[in-house]
C-alpha cells in the first residue's frame, strides 16, 4: 500500500487550502479555495479575469503547479463547505484535472455561482452531489462518505476516504455544535464508527486550537443577540446589524428576533442575498415571511429610501461590511452613500470578530470612528467561533484515534500548537504528528 498526503495550499496560512491524497496512484484532492487578505491587497483587480498562474504567484490560490510530480490520476475534487477559502479557486484550478467535483447541495449550489461569475476559464467538471450521511464509490478500492458535522456555514461536511487500509479522514473545517440553530447537531456516532474501523490519517484544521476549552455554540450567539437586541433601549431607533452573508444560522437568528421586535428584518447587499437566497431556495432554512431581501445598488437604494420614509423603527437591517470594507453596506451608510441616515442613539451591532490584519483593524477603526461621530450606539460582542477549539480537537482526536495526523489551515503557530495537543494525546512530531509546508508531501508505506 502506498499513502500520499500532498500539502497544496492552507499549510502556512489561512485560507486557500489545498490536499491532495494519493492512495496507490488514485488521486482525491480536497477544496480548492482562495486566500481572502490576498484578494484584497490586490483590491484594484478583478480576479474573475485574471489567470491561474497570476493568482498562484500573487499567493491568492493554492499553487498546484507541485501536482505535475505526483504520479497517478485524479478521480475526484472533494469539497467540505461554502467557504471561499475552500472553493474559492475551484473557477481557476478545476478544469485542469479530468474528474467530477463532489460536495454537498448547498456548497455545489455556491459553487455553480463562483462558475458563472468567472471570465477567464470555462470550468465544464461534472458536479456531483452528495448528501451528508451518504457514500458514494469514487473507485473500486476508494468509497467517500461524508459525515455531518457543524460550522459557520450550512451543510458542511467531514470527508472520510474508505480504502481497503483504512480511512482517511479530511476535517477542514468543523466545529462540535450541540444546539446549531440551523441544521442538526453532529453525526458522533459516525465519527465513532469510524474510529473502530480504523483511521490511517486524519487532515485536521487547526484554527483555533490554540483556545482552551470548547468552542461556544451557535444557540449561545443567538442568545447573545436577543440580549443585544431585546434588552437596549432601542424602540425608536434604527438597529443595524452585521455579520458574515454566509452565516445562515446567525441571520436567522437575527431575523426571527426582528419578528420578536415587530420590525421587519431587511438583508441588504450581494453577497448577503447570494447565501441567504440559495439556502432558502433549496430549504436550509425559512426566514419569517415578511423578509425582504434586496442586493443590486437601485433596489438597496430604493429599499433604504422607504425605511427613511416609512420610520426606521419599523425595520432591522442586515448588511454586509463587519470588517468596515469600504464597498461594502455598513460603510456606504456610515458615509451617507445611501438614502440612510445614521442619528443619534441609532444601534448597530456587529455579529462578528475583526478578522486580525491591519488592513481590517484600519478600515473598521474608521467605520466605528464613523459612527461614533454620529452618536451611533456599538455593540461587538454577539459573536462565537465556526472552528473547534482545544478540547473538541481532543475529542475527535479520542474518537478517531488516527496512526498519523497532519495538522493544516494554519501558519507555523496554529500547526505547531495542534502538534502540541497531539503529543499530549500521545502522538510524536515526526514520527505520527507531521508539520507540512505548501508543496511537500508525506507518504506512508505499508505491506499489507
Ligand atoms: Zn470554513
Amino acid at each position: 500500500m502506498q499513502l500520499e498526503v500532498v500539502a497544496i495550499g492552507g499549510y502556512e496560512e489561512v485560507g486557500r487550502n489545498m490536499t491532495a491524497v494519493n492512495i496507490d496512484g488514485e488521486i482525491i484532492i480536497f477544496d480548492m479555495g482562495v486566500r481572502l487578505d490576498r484578494i484584497m491587497i490586490h483590491e484594484d483587480t478583478d480576479i474573475s479575469k485574471m489567470h491561474s498562474l497570476n493568482l498562484i504567484e500573487m499567493g491568492v490560490i493554492p499553487d498546484d503547479t507541485v501536482m505535475k510530480n505526483i504520479e497517478g490520476e485524479v478521480k475526484a475534487i472533494v469539497l467540505t463547505h461554502g467557504h471561499l477559502d475552500h472553493i474559492g479557486a475551484i473557477t481557476k484550478l478545476a478544469h485542469r484535472y479530468n474528474a467530477p467535483i463532489i460536495g454537498t447541495p448547498y456548497t455545489l449550489e455556491l459553487v455553480k455561482r463562483e462558475i458563472l461569475s468567472e471570465k477567464k476559464f470555462d470550468v465544464r467538471n461534472p458536479l456531483i452531489t452528495l448528501e451528508n450521511g451518504n457514500k458514494l464509490d469514487l473507485t473500486a478500492n476508494i468509497t467517500l462518505e461524508f459525515v455531518k458535522i457543524t460550522h459557520s456555514i450550512p451543510d458542511a461536511a467531514m470527508a472520510v476516504l474508505h480504502t481497503p487500509y483504512g480511512a482517511v479522514v479530511y476535517g477542514n473545517d468543523f466545529k462540535f455544535d450541540n444546539f446549531p440553530v440551523v441544521g442538526e447537531k453532529p453525526d458522533y456516532k459516525a465519527l465513532k464508527r469510524i474510529g473502530k474501523q480504523g483511521v490511517i490519517a486524519m487532515v485536521s484544521e487547526s484554527t483555533r486550537v490554540d483556545f482552551e476549552g470548547k468552542t461556544a455554540s451557535e444557540g449561545v450567539a443567538a442568545n447573545l443577540l436577543k440580549n443585544d437586541l431585546l434588552g437596549t433601549d432601542n424602540e425608536d431607533n434604527a438597529v443595524v446589524v452585521t455579520t458574515f452573508s454566509s452565516h445562515i444560522a446567525r441571520i436567522k437568528s437575527i431575523t426571527d428576533i426582528a419578528s420578536k421586535m415587530g420590525r421587519i428584518p431587511v438583508l441588504v447587499g450581494r453577497s448577503m442575498s447570494k447565501y441567504c437566497g440559495i439556502a432558502q431556495d433549496i430549504g436550509l432554512v425559512k426566514f419569517p415571511k415578511e423578509t425582504k431581501i434586496c442586493w443590486d445598488p437601485s433596489s438597496i437604494d430604493k429599499t433604504f429610501h422607504q425605511i427613511m420614509k416609512d420610520g426606521k423603527e419599523n425595520y432591522l437591517m442586515v448588511v454586509t461590511g463587519h470588517q468596515g470594507e469600504e464597498g461594502a453596506v455598513l460603510s456606504r451608510m456610515a458615509t451617507n452613500k445611501t438614502p440612510f441616515r445614521f442619528e443619534k442613539y441609532d444601534q448597530v451591532v456587529f455579529s462578528a470578530d475583526v478578522i486580525p490584519n491591519p488592513m481590517n483593524a484600519a478600515q473598521r477603526y474608521l467605520l466605528e470612528a464613523r459612527l461614533n461621530l454620529a452618536g451611533v450606539r456599538l455593540f461587538k460582542g454577539a459573536h462565537v467561533s465556526g472552528h473547534a477549539a482545544k478540547e473538541d480537537h481532543r475529542d475527535i482526536l479520542r474518537w478517531l484515534q488516527p496512526e498519523h495526523l497532519i495538522p493544516a489551515h494554519g501558519d507555523f503557530n496554529l500547526t505547531s500548537a495542534y502538534a502540541k495537543l497531539a503529543e499530549e494525546e500521545g502522538f510524536r512530531l515526526g514520527e505520527d504528528v507531521h508539520l507540512l509546508r505548501n508543496g511537500q508531501s508525506l507518504k506512508f508505506e505499508r505491506v499489507i
